[in-house]
C-alpha cells in the first residue's frame, strides 16, 4: 500500500511526505482505511509501530479548519504523551494552513485554557481530569467533537482515570467514533469495548 491510496487532502500527503513517511507501517495499513470509513477501532500496538500517525492522520484528513469548532479530542494519561502527540499532529498539518492544535494538561494554569478556548481549536490533545474539567463547565464546547482516540487505553483506564474517562464520554455527541489504541488488553479494556465501542474493527499485529 502507499499513501496515496487513500486520497487524503493534498496538503496532509505533503505532511506524511516531509515527515519522511514513505509508507504506512503495518498498523497504519489496518487503521487509515477503516478509520476514513468512520468505524470504531480497537487496536492492539505497541509504541515504535507508528501508532501516533496511525490515529492523527485519520484525524487530519476528517476535521474542517473551516469550522470554528472542537471535531477531535486525543485523549492520553500524561502530559508529557500530549505534548509528543500534538507535535506530531502540528508536524503532520504543517500545510494544512489554519488547523489548531490545543494542549491541555493538570499541572498548568485553567486560566490560560479559558483564555486559548477564545480563539478556534480544532482539536485538543489531552489528559482526562483537564478536558472533563473545561467540558463539564462548558469552557471547551465538545457538541461537535465526534472523533474521540483514546491512546494508551489501558493507562486511561486505569482505576483513577475511568470515571472520568466514562463522564467525558457521555459529553460528546451521541453519533461519534472511537479509535483506541492499547498495549495490554486487560478486563477493563473489554468491559469498556462492550460498553462504548459500535462493532469496533480489532487489529491485533
Ligand atoms: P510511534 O509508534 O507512533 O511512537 O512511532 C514510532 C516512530 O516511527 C516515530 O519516530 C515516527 O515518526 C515513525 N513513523 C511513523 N510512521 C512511519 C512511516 N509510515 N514510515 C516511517 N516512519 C514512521
Amino acid at each position: 500500500n502507499e499513501f496515496e491510496d487513500y486520497f487524503l487532502k493534498r496538503e496532509l500527503l505533503m505532511g506524511i511526505f516531509e515527515m519522511g513517511y514513505e509508507r504506512p507501517s503495518p498498523i497504519q495499513e489496518e487503521s487509515i482505511p477503516i478509520a476514513l470509513a468512520g468505524r470504531d477501532i480497537l487496536a492492539r500496538a505497541k509504541n515504535g509501530t507508528g501508532k501516533t500517525a496511525a490515529f492523527i492522520i485519520p484525524t487530519l484528513e476528517k476535521i474542517d479548519p473551516n469550522k470554528n469548532a472542537i471535531q477531535a479530542l486525543l485523549l492520553v494519561p500524561t502530559r508529557e504523551l500530549a505534548l509528543q502527540t500534538a507535535h506530531v499532529c502540528k508536524e503532520l498539518a504543517k500545510h494544512m494552513g489554519k488547523v489548531q492544535v490545543m494542549v491541555t494538561t493538570g499541572g498548568t494554569l485553567l486560566q490560560d485554557d479559558i483564555v486559548r478556548l477564545y480563539n478556534p481549536v480544532h482539536i485538543i490533545v489531552a489528559t482526562p481530569g483537564r478536558v472533563l474539567d473545561l467540558a463539564s463547565r462548558g469552557i471547551a464546547n465538545m457538541k461537535e467533537c465526534n472523533l474521540m482516540v483514546m491512546d494508551e487505553a489501558d493507562k486511561l483506564l486505569s482505576p483513577e482515570f475511568q470515571p472520568i474517562v466514562d463522564e467525558i464520554i457521555r459529553l460528546l455527541p451521541r453519533q461519534r467514533q472511537i479509535l483506541m489504541y492499547s498495549a495490554t488488553f486487560p478486563m477493563i479494556v473489554k468491559e469498556f469495548k462492550d460498553k462504548h465501542l459500535n462493532k469496533p474493527y480489532e487489529v491485533n499485529l
